[in-house]
């Protein structure tokens, strides 16, 4: 009981989680490969940026120089204080100038400084910088160092340029890769998922009824590929277990009819031990000879009826009959004639007693005896004289008997007496006493 419980709730521990769509979990996949692919081609694209912007800051500070070295050049010459001022902040106004510096050499004191810039300006290692000695020709042929100049960039430009650059390299990298995902997406579901989901239905829905039913996937296919592998093994393996189902069905019948065959041969087989056993036990209590009851059925009767006669205190009666001069009917007709003499004495006695309970029974070679269960000596009497009318209606042949022309018997005639008689024995053989009398008496006649 507990066993069984406990498998109950393993089942529903195991119940199957619903399914899970292979396309979702591999674009998931695609979207975190690009989300690390985007991290590092946004870096690689952001230093590129960086590089090219440098690049683009010198030429900007070359370019500047190119255009202010000359005017700044002949604004020292001539010593125009204010018209070098005014240059000088016109030139660190442009915007990738950070601070412009020009230094004057003067003879025997220190160089005189002027410089301009913007007011946020710190120095930077990572802006570009130019400098270089400003020369001066008053007349042609003649070359005069009149100072220094030096251009530094503004860092700040750099970030903002930069911060503008990285924006896009971001938004396009996102779109590529969201692109992307929904591509390989919408081609797998189209290509594999729809066809899977059709197997997953197909095998769901297949019962032993539908096996024939084949499976046919809805897409055009010009090269064999992984899921006609699926759809073949699928058909294979169909019609594989229909043919072993059939077999099996085969087989069942067959084993029905053998074991309803062989149930058959049993009944038969039975009913013919039956008889058989039936017949045993008649012959084991019949004489073969003229059919009536043979000696030992007659013992086993004899008790019976005795005991019940006592007990009922009912009077019983037997009758002990020999055919008269049988040996000499043997030596007149033949022992095979004395046979036949016999039967029909025999059919004489079952005629004649046939009531229920009666019972005739051959208890020596030509001597039988009859139990009259309930008949008195008086009733046994009438009946013994019934029979011996009865054999000579029938009037067998026996030239050789000295008391008549046809074969006659002889009866002796005893009644239990429960006063004297605790045995059966002493009744039969009251009733063998008789017998010898009607013998010596002259046969063919009743006696007792
Ligand atoms: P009784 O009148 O004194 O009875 O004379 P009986 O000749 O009948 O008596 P006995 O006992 O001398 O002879 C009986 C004969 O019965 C002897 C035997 O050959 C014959 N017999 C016994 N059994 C059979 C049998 O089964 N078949 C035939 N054919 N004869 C039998
Ligand atoms: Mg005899
Ligand atoms: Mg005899």
């Amino acid at each position: 009981m507990t066993a069984s419980r406990k498998s109950g709730s393993d089942d529903a521990a195991v119940a199957p989680a619903p399914p899970r769509s292979l396309g979702r979990r591999l674009v998931l996949g695609t979207l975190a490969f690009s989300l690390v692919f985007t991290l590092a081609a946004v870096a690689v694209r952001t230093w590129s940026a960086w590089q090219s912007n440098l690049s683009a800051m010198t030429a900007e500070l070359a370019l500047i120089d190119k255009v202010f070295q000359r005017t700044l050049a002949k604004a020292i010459w001539e010593m125009d204080r204010e018209e070098l001022q005014s240059h000088v902040n016109i030139v660190s106004r442009v915007s990738p100038v950070g601070r412009i510096e020009l230094r004057i050499g003067r003879a025997g004191r220190p160089p005189e400084i002027i410089e301009g810039g913007q007011a946020a300006h710190a120095v930077s290692s990572r802006a570009p910088s130019l400098q270089h000695v400003l020369t001066f020709a008053p007349y042609p042929g003649a070359s005069e160092n009149v100072g220094e100049l030096r251009l530094e960039g503004d860092e700040s430009v750099l970030w903002t340029r930069l911060r503008g650059e990285v924006a896009g390299i971001v938004v396009t990298q996102v779109i590529q890769s969201a692109l992307l995902a929904a591509l390989i997406m919408w081609l797998f579901n189209g290509a594999v998922t729809v066809h899977v989901q059709r197997i997953a239905r197909h095998l769901d829905e297949l019962t032993p009824a539908t096996l024939d039913q084949r499976l046919a996937l809805d897409r055009r296919v010009t090269h064999r590929d992984e899921l006609s592998l699926l759809e073949a093994g699928v058909n294979h393996l169909q019609s594989n277990l229909s043919e072993y189902l059939a077999r099996q069905r085969r087989d069942e019948h067959e084993l029905t009819a053998h074991r309803d065959r062989l149930a058959e041969l049993v009944d038969e087989q039975t009913a013919e031990l039956r008889s058989a056993n039936a017949m045993l036990q008649e012959l084991s209590r019949s004489d073969s000879l003229t059919g009536l009851s043979n000696r030992r059925h007659f013992d086993e009767v004899k008790d019976i009826e005795f005991r019940r006669a006592q007990r009922m205190n009912q009077p019983l009666s037997v009758l002990l009959c020999d055919v008269d001069f049988f040996k000499r009917y043997n030596d007149t007709y033949g022992h095979a004639e004395g046979d036949r003499c016999l039967q029909a004495v025999a059919e004489a006695l079952k005629q004649t007693f046939s009531r229920a309970g009666e019972l005739t029974a051959r208890i020596g070679g030509e001597e039988f005896a009859v139990l009259l269960p309930g008949a008195d000596v008086v009733r046994a009497r009438a009946a013994a004289q019934r029979l011996q009318e009865r054999l000579r209606a029938l009037s067998l042949a026996h030239a050789d008997s000295p008391v008549g022309d046809h074969v006659t018997i002889s009866i002796g005639i005893a009644q239990f007496d429960p006063e004297t008689m605790d045995r059966f024995e002493t009744l039969l053989h009251r009733a063998d006493k008789a017998l010898y009398l009607a013998k010596n008496q002259g046969r063919n006649r009743v006696a007792g």
